[in-house]
This record gives C-alpha cells, structure tokens and sequence, in this order.
C-alpha cells in the first residue's frame, strides 16, 4: 500500500511550522518520525493534503534539566532517550519503556512527541506520562499554553491538541531520587504493541509507601491513571492484601476492546498481571 499524494512542507522554526499550519487549516497534518502517521496514510485511515515535517525545526530536540524538571524535545526519539545519560540517572523509566517500544529501526526515527501526541491507546509513553505528573508544552497561532498529561487525553486519537498546535516539549518533574519504578508490558511478541502495561512510580519512607502514580497502557480509549489503585498503596508496605485491593481498584477502570490480544476479561486481569509485577519491581528498586 501506498498512500495518498500530499504536498510536503519543511519549516525551519516553531513559528513558521505554526503559521504553515494555520495557513493550510484542516488538511494539514505535522510529521514527526512518521511511524505512526505514515501507516495510518497507507491503510487510508488517515488522508493529509499536506505534511508539515518537523525535522529541520530549530530547538524541538535534546533532555535538559530546568528548575525540579526534566524538558525533552518533541522530537528527541526514542533511542536518543535510551541513550541519554541524564534520563538514566533522574528517570530510568523512560529507558526501561523505550527497550519495550518496538524494535531498534522504529526507535531510530520514532520521537518522544509522536508518541504521547498521537493519541493512540497502545503507545507506551502516555500511560508513563501520567504517572509521572508530566505537562505538554503546546504552541499554536495564539501562543504557548502547557496541558498537564493527566488532561491531555480525551479519547481514541482524540486529545487537548488543537487545530494548528504542535507539541515542543515534554517537562516532568523530577521525582525524588531513590524512587522506584517499573514498567511492565505484556506483548505477544518482540515489536507488539501492549496486550496490557502498567508504569508505577513510587517513593518508600521507614518501609511504607509514601506515594505512589500509577498509569495504564491499552485497556481502554484512552491511556489511565489510576489514582485510586495507587492513594490505596500509600501507607502500607505492600503486602499482599493492599495490593490486591488496589489492583483490583486499577482492574475496575479499565475498559479494553476485545481483539486479537484477546477477550476484554483477559486484557483487564493482564494489567492486574502487569501492575502487580510492576509494584514488586518498583518496590524493589526503591531505596
Ligand atoms: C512496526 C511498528 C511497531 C510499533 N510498536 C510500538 C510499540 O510497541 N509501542 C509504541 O508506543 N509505539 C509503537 N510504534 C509507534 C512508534 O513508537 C511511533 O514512532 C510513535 O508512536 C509516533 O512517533 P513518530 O515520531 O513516528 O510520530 P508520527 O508518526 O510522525 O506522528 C504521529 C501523530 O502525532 C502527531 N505529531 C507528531 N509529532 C507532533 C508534534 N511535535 N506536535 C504535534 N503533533 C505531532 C502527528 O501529526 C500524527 O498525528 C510502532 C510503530 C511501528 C511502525
């Protein structure tokens, strides 16, 4: 399959790729590594008249530290995050889920905003997104507005991104050192999409757990944070039976389609699987 014909466009600043897009209106789209773009086009799920590509603009790239956070480029990809030595030393998770996105070739061109901005359920990044507490740096014609990841999806494909935004940057708070953390995905092979994955953020203090964020991959329209599953954690020490209480918590929001993963009840017990798994791991790595 190939796709449609389009007009391609290469702006070399944020503001000319923003007047590029409000000129055009509706039929334009932004492209960024175009592995999630380019498919939908090929199946004709998606028909742009014209593509704004991303790749020349200046300042969209890079992992630096601002103030308590930690800002990524839109269009830093996903084995530039696997190689930044900042991120292994403040946010290992985002490491630990870019190895489980894909495959390498996809991870050379695939960015960080394509993935969160997307809007697809089975992308890996959003649900790490929302357990981390990270905010969407947005530029459209009316200027700069941040969108916190916990608002940011609305539904399948469906986000807080307006007509003519494109997203610059990702800033997460950098969460205390000693944290622990884990993401674990169930897939039924190398290069799968999730059938069900949990990230879990979390900190321990005398044994107990002091706080703790948990986000969701594929088992519903949008990506989850499950907040109840994870204020019913805080205070204990993870035994066995809080754990089965707020896992059972996570199981109750979610809402996954049966497909060729599977039925929706084995999906929802999947992510019950992949948190608990993920509490254990986070658990362990907690200083
Ligand atoms: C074989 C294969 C397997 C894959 N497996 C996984 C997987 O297991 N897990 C996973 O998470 N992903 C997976 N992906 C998707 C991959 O990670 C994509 O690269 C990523 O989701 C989208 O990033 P991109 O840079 O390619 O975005 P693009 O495809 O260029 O864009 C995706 C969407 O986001 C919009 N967009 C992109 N950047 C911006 C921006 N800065 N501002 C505004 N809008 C923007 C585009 O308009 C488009 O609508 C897979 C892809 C392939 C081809």
């Amino acid at each position: 399959m190939i796709p449609g014909s389009f007009a391609y466009h290469r702006p070399k600043s944020v503001a000319e790729a923003v007047a590029k897009l409000a000129e055009l209106g509706e039929d334009a789209r932004a492209i960024a590594g175009g592995h999630s773009l380019i498919p939908m086009m090929k199946l004709r799920l998606a028909a742009p008249d014209h593509l704004v590509d991303l790749k020349d603009v200046a300042g969209l790239k890079g992992v630096r530290t601002e103030g308590a956070d930690i800002v990524i480029g839109a269009m830093t990809t996903q084995h530039e995050l696997i190689g930044s030595e900042l991120l292994a030393s403040k946010l290992p998770i985002l490491r630990e889920t870019s190895l489980v996105i894909a495959d390498p070739q996809v991870r050379y061109v695939g960015t960080l905003g394509g993935n969160v901005a997307n809007g697809d359920p089975g992308n890996d990044m959003p649900a790490v997104m929302l357990a981390l507490g990270a905010t969407y740096q947005l530029t459209g014609k009316k200027g700069e507005r941040r969108v916190a990841a916990r608002e940011f999806y609305q539904g399948a494909y469906f986000t807080a991104m307006e007509a003519g935004e494109i997203l610059t940057a990702i800033r997460i708070p950098v969460p205390p050192a000693g944290h622990g953390y884990a993401y674990e995905k169930l897939k039924r092979k190398i290069g799968d999409y999730a059938t069900a994955a949990a990230a879990v953020i979390l900190t321990m203090n005398a044994g107990k757990v002091a706080s703790c964020a948990i986000g969701l991959t594929n088992v519903a329209e949008t990506p989850l944070f499950a907040e109840a599953a994870g204020k019913l954690l805080v205070g204990s020490g993870l035994d066995a039976a809080t754990v089965k209480k707020a896992v059972a918590a996570a199981e109750a929001i979610t809402a996954p389609a049966s497909d060729n993963r599977g039925p929706a009840a084995y999906r929802t017990k999947m992510a019950g699987v992949m948190l608990t798994r993920a509490l254990a791991r986070a658990r362990a790595r907690a200083a």
